[in-house]
């Protein structure tokens, strides 16, 4: 069975097209710079070359032409015709509080996205288009929404409620809704698996730390409290957002500088945050500026980590407790500096990370624990995968056995779970940097060494890693 997964932005269809049966991704890729001028589609197949094919697309349907072309495509296709799809995921951002889980789009859902729209003006419009033109080309098959904010309808209402006029919650919708949610799910499902308990019985703090980035407060297995709010507009500093901020000064600064809604509303969503500060957005840069002793890049990457470090206070108090901290997402995978200076000063709060394991953490391709001996807490970093959860939802759905997350498994449950793809890059990165190997948490390790020992390749991969007997001591008996 093969499943496409699409995520359709304002510039960008991103899509997988993954075989349920074989467990494996046949490609991945992406179109962008819709609407703009120069746009091209990249495509990764695992052992193929990567390709780029520069076309113009007017719109999303266009986009979705060249991504179908590509992955139809005689020399770097991956499947024939489009007819070997049963179903394609889609990834909507803004569910409001009509759903708690995934849904198959029926034209009543449809009609309900368009009808939220109000709320998400950047996101839902052109999630939207990209169901339609998908809708247009595999018109046969059936297409699921898998909403970001689902995951969140566990949030109590006196968390999501805000002190505002009621009646503009009656009237309008205005709450905290919380996003990232198909990332939260994931990343909280795994935690359990690394903590070894019922996810039901977990209380867990996770920071999603990307170009977006939304912090989750985890109760009993179950989202209870997060940053981003009525939009994603709200709580952590971003690459562009500003976060939480006195609404007064954007009145303040609407009168000095006689700008309108929409030009603030413009100026906070994209001009601010890591930009407004330092004028980049990417964490590498800022860090870059920071080793070059750049005052301004050393200010932001600061706050960043400050904002962090107070979510973090607040939510464990919040869930009574964490038992882990858990990091995903580009910052949160890669920075040690930005969790380091986000955890430091911590320990008589039980929260101890040990610097070294934490200065070796930067990897998208494992599971690393990076938490000290003696901390009560712990602390993870987990590759975030949304597909992941795409792919589960959409099978589960087209067999009729899948359930809102809290009366449901995903296999990624499964201790014994392991991405095939990544297992692959992971052995490789493992050649230039084999401490990884050492910092991963006793569970996933199990399942990492059971499935070396399924694949050839990746066996003999493993036996060529320097050093391999330090940071796994006895992997040479235990494969031969
Ligand atoms: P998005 O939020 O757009 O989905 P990601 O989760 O991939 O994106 O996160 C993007 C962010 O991750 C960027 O700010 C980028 O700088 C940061 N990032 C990626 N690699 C590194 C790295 N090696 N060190 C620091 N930051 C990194």
């Amino acid at each position: 069975m093969i499943i496409l997964c699409l995520n359709c932005g304002s510039s960008s269809v991103k899509y997988r097209l993954y075989n349920w049966d074989e467990r494996r991704t046949l490609a991945a890729g992406i179109v962008e710079r819709i609407g703009i001028k120069d746009s091209f589609c990249e495509q990764e197949v695992a052992g193929k070359e990567h390709i780029r094919i520069p076309q113009d697309c007017q719109d999303h349907r266009q986009a979705l032409q060249l991504a179908v072309s590509t992955m139809t495509h005689p020399r770097y296709g991956v499947i024939k015709d489009m007819s070997c799809i049963s179903a394609v995921g889609h990834r909507v951002v803004h569910g409001g509080e009509k759903f708690a889980k995934s849904v198959i789009i029926t034209p009543e859902i449809y009609k309900t996205f368009e009808d939220l729209s109000d709320l998400a003006p950047l996101h839902n419009p052109p999630n939207l288009m990209g169901i339609k033109a998908a809708q247009e080309f595999m018109p046969d098959i059936p297409h699921m929404a898998i909403m970001d904010t689902a995951w969140h309808q566990t949030m109590p209402e006196h968390v999501y409620t805000y002190a505002l006029p009621y009646e503009w919650y009656t009237k309008y919708g205005v709450r905290r809704y919380g996003f990232h949610g198909t990332s939260f799910l994931y990343v909280a499902k795994r935690a359990a698996v690394l903590l070894e308990k019922n996810p039901f019985e977990c209380n867990l703090v996770i920071c999603h730390i990307g170009n977006g980035a939304s912090v989750n407060a985890v109760k009993n297995g179950v989202s209870y409290d997060t940053s981003m709010g009525f939009t994603p507009l709200e709580g952590m500093m971003m690459g562009t957002r500003c976060g939480d901020h006195d609404t007064a000064i954007d009145f303040f600064i609407m009168q000095k500088e006689n700008k309108s809604p929409q030009e603030m509303n413009s100026i906070l969503n994209k001009k601010s945050g890591l930009l407004g500060i330092t004028g980049k957005t990417d964490m590498r840069d800022i860090q870059d500026a920071v080793d070059r002793n750049d005052d301004m890049a050393s200010l932001a990457l600061e706050m960043e980590c400050y904002r962090i470090k107070k979510y973090l206070g607040s939510y464990c108090f919040a869930v009574g407790g964490a038992h882990a901290i858990v990091f995903t997402a580009g910052i949160g995978e890669m920075s040690d500096i930005v969790r380091e200076k986000s955890l430091q000063g911590l320990e008589s709060l039980g929260i101890v990370f040990d610097p070294e394991k934490n200065r070796i953490a930067k990897t998208r391709n494992s599971e690393s624990e990076i938490s000290a001996k003696n901390s009560k807490v712990k602390i993870f970093v987990v590759p975030t995968d949304e597909e992941r959860v795409l792919i589960e939802d959409v099978v589960h759905l087209l067999d009729g056995t899948y359930q809102i997350h809290t009366q449901f498994t995903y296999r990624f449950q499964d201790p014994e779970y392991m991405n095939t793809l990544r297992c692959l890059e992971f052995a490789e990165e493992c050649q230039k940097k084999p401490e990884l190997l050492g910092i991963m948490p006793l569970i996933y390790k199990k399942a990492f060494l059971k499935e070396v020992k399924k694949q050839e390749g990746l066996k003999k991969r493993i036996q060529q890693i320097p050093d391999v007997q330090k940071y796994l001591p006895g992997i040479e008996k235990e494969l031969n």
